[in-house]
């Protein structure tokens, strides 16, 4: 998800995650980072947010992004051009976090970008469901809390690929606004007592000293 607000109130809370400043830095975060949603404020400085909602929609490599529109309870003309103009939804400033996270989740269930097309990933003897949701090894169930298996799954779904504690923090928690990266270390720990036959010495979650984790396949 990327974030594209100019207020710093806003921008600021949003800690970990990625945040342009002006529709120009948007532009560019997009075409390097491609989200899977963007969070679009419509007052900017320079390029409005709908130039750059049109330039996205326009551009056949980014039209398929999904698109939050910000907007001031004033900018009522903002919010239907910006639907007309292909936005997914929009949220009112002053919005509460939670209603900012209940419409990206509803947005990214809608444009079915919540679920990615596979249906499992397998391993060795750990096999993932992603659909049911379900991590056995060896056949025998791995109970593990929702944050836990999005934190699996993610870097199941880049092998051999090393993570920093904020790369995981913005991937796997991009939705809650009051985490650190103690976080991530104690859910990596977690998953390992779960996960490994030897938590000390682990087979899939390795640590790569000074860098973060990553999941050797
Ligand atoms: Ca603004």
């Amino acid at each position: 998800m990327l974030l594209v607000e100019d207020e710093p109130t806003i921008a600021g809370r949003r800690r970990g995650r990625r945040v342009a400043g002006d529709g120009a830095a948007a532009l560019a975060a997009v075409a390097s980072d491609r989200p899977d949603l963007v969070v679009l404020d419509v007052m900017l400085p320079g390029i409005s947010g709908l130039e750059v909602m049109r330039r996205l929609r326009e551009d056949g490599t980014t039209n398929g992004v999904a698109i939050l529109l910000l907007t001031a309870r004033s900018e009522e003309a903002d919010r239907v051009g910006g639907l007309q103009l292909g936005a997914d939804d929009y949220v009112v400033k002053p919005f509460s976090p939670a209603e900012l996270i209940a419409r990206v989740d509803a947005v990214l269930r809608r444009t079915g970008r919540a679920a990615g097309p596979e249906r499992a990933l397998a391993f060795e003897n750990l096999h993932i469901d992603i659909v049911g949701h379900r991590v056995t090894r060896d056949g025998e169930e791995i109970s593990l809390t929702q944050r836990e298996f999005d934190l699996l799954l993610f870097l199941a779904r880049h092998p051999g690929q090393v993570f920093s504690r904020d790369q995981l923090m913005e991937a796997v928690w991009q939705y809650s606004f009051y985490t650190d990266t103690a976080t991530v270390t104690v859910h990596v720990r977690r998953l390992r007592s779960k996960l490994e036959r030897d938590p000390a010495s682990p087979r899939w979650l390795q640590t790569v000293w000074g860098v973060g984790y990553r999941f050797q396949p």
